[in-house]
């Protein structure tokens, strides 16, 4: 893929870090899934050393990326490979090594307090560690630099080259599009708030051979693929032809286990779509974890939440689980479907999530621009959520404990759940310009839409920067309007 003989040697002297990554990978889902639970502090020694190793070899290419970013005549291919190395050298060079060890630190204890204090609901157990955690941040964005907010320097960790201009741009006619549609659901009741389905319990060997035979649906391959039991189900990447994911079986209400494995089902796709040529390079991933979660949340929502994909799971579900019998379709549908305004972000259906998202970002952006104290962001996330949910927590543990993200350092992160539903409601609305999705998803042409994806966008791997992406795909970037649509017109009419 290179021509460039100063791109292709550094190219070359990339490999091993390829390989470190790949075994880091193939650890963490291993540790994940089947490792001895007596073995995880060696693990976690074998995996902070890798790291160690890949730095070492990262930083021999320092001075080779810098010369080769003046060269003029680059394809997009060589183009795309150093601004993803110098991206990812920035954060190697500008963090001090004093700085990543007290994070790590930091984010170890922190995770552990964390527990403690969710279990008890006791936020001031936490305090001190969010405290620590915040303000270990703030020196992170100033070792990093950025313009404008403060904030942006983390932003741009998760998804390249985002601002909270980007975000504010987003969000601020998302939040009273969405209350809209939301109030009038609630008021004509066709999607339901909760469903009988939902305490029924399921056998896991049943609902193992209904994820098999959706994965069947969905045309995973058998030989570059598999699907195993996690608590937190996700997605891992050794390379593109050993792609995995995990999905869980919680005993009850059948939909978490299916649209689980579905999501992740998503994320597999786009990495085992990436074009081959890309292999051993920084490109063979997908880009960020907005482009990555619109692709899980377009087959989890946009396709497996419709009308046709419940269609088409109809037969299997049925076949599979006898307490199905008396239930109709469209009554499946419906409970796959159910709006729930709710505390947890990880129970929230389509119409809601988005607010739990938004309120995460306006906090961390208020703490990191130092205009709100860690001490107060316990009783600001009670009123917002009365605001925008129209629920209040009555603990912290419903509140602002309940995601581990904040005690492990993930600052900046949460944005990208709510940009990959806004990127999803894009490509719905793009790849209807060349498919006619209904007509394609009751005949069950799943492949059609899988290379429609590979062709205009997993093929490219990390080539392009998320918004050079978007602006290929979609001729913008990040536009709320789509997602809106899609709603409305899913839930309304
Ligand atoms: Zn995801």
């Amino acid at each position: 893929m290179s021509k460039n003989p100063a791109v292709a040697e550094i190219i070359e002297k990339y490999k091993p870090i390829w390989a470190l990554d790949s075994v880091s990978a193939l650890l963490e889902w291993d540790m994940e899934t089947y490792m001895p639970t007596g073995s995880s502090e060696q693990r976690g020694f074998a995996l902070a050393q890798t790291q160690l190793i890949k730095q070492q070899h990262m930083m021999q290419l320092v001075d080779p990326v810098a010369k080769a970013g003046k060269l003029s005549d680059l394809n997009d291919f060589e183009k795309g490979f150093l601004r993803v190395m110098k991206h990812d050298l920035d954060y190697y060079t500008k963090m001090p090594p004093k700085l990543l060890e007290d994070i790590a630190r930091t984010g170890t204890e922190g995770t552990v307090v964390w527990r403690e204090a969710r279990k008890k609901s006791d936020f001031n157990l936490f305090k001190p560690y969010l405290e620590k955690m915040m303000d270990l941040k703030k020196q992170e964005a100033e070792k990093l630099g950025y313009v404008g907010h403060p904030y942006n320097a983390l932003l741009d960790r998760y998804e390249e080259g985002l601002t909270t201009s980007d975000v504010d741009r987003v969000f601020t006619p998302l939040a009273p599009g969405l209350k809209g549609i939301l109030s009038k659901v609630l008021t004509a009741g066709k999607f339901p708030s909760t469903h009988p389905l939902e305490s029924v319990k399921y056998e896991e060997a049943a609902m193992t051979r209904v994820n098999q035979a959706v994965l069947k649906l969905l045309s995973m391959p058998e030989k570059t693929f598999r699907m195993d039991i996690s608590t937190h189900p996700f997605t891992t990447g050794i390379d593109i032809d050993d792609v995995r994911i995990t999905t869980r079986y919680e005993g009850e209400d059948f939909k978490a286990s299916l649209y689980s494995t579905v999501h992740e089902s998503g994320h597999a796709i786009y990495e085992l779509q990436t074009d081959k040529a890309l292999e051993y390079s920084p490109l063979a991933r997908g880009v960020s974890l907005g482009v990555h979660e619109s692709q899980s949340r377009f087959w989890e929502n946009f396709i497996g939440r419709s009308r046709e994909f419940v269609n088409l799971v109809y037969p299997t579900l049925k076949a599979n689980l006898p307490f199905l019998a008396s239930y109709s379709e469209e009554e499946i549908y419906r409970y796959v479907n159910s709006v729930k305004p709710s505390l947890i972000r990880v129970e929230a259906d389509e119409l809601t999530y988005n607010f739990h998202i938004i309120l995460r970002y306006e906090l961390e952006k208020k703490l990191i621009g130092g205009e709100l104290d860690v001490s107060e962001t316990p009783s600001v996330w009670k009123d917002m959520m009365e605001e925008y949910v129209g629920v209040r927590p009555e603990n912290d543990a419903q509140g602002v404990l309940q995601d581990v993200h904040w005690s492990g350092g993930l600052i900046g992160y949460f944005a990208t759940y709510s940009l990959g539903n806004v990127i999803g409601g894009m490509l719905y609305n793009r790849i209807q310009k060349d498919i006619d999705l209904k007509s394609s998803m009751s005949k069950g042409e799943i492949l059609r839409v899988k290379e429609w994806l590979k062709e205009n966008l997993h093929k490219y791997g990390a080539t392009y920067s998320p918004k050079e992406l978007q602006n290929r795909i979609f001729g913008e970037q990040y536009n709320p309007k789509w997602l809106l649509n899609y709603l409305e017109k899913k839930f309304l009419v």
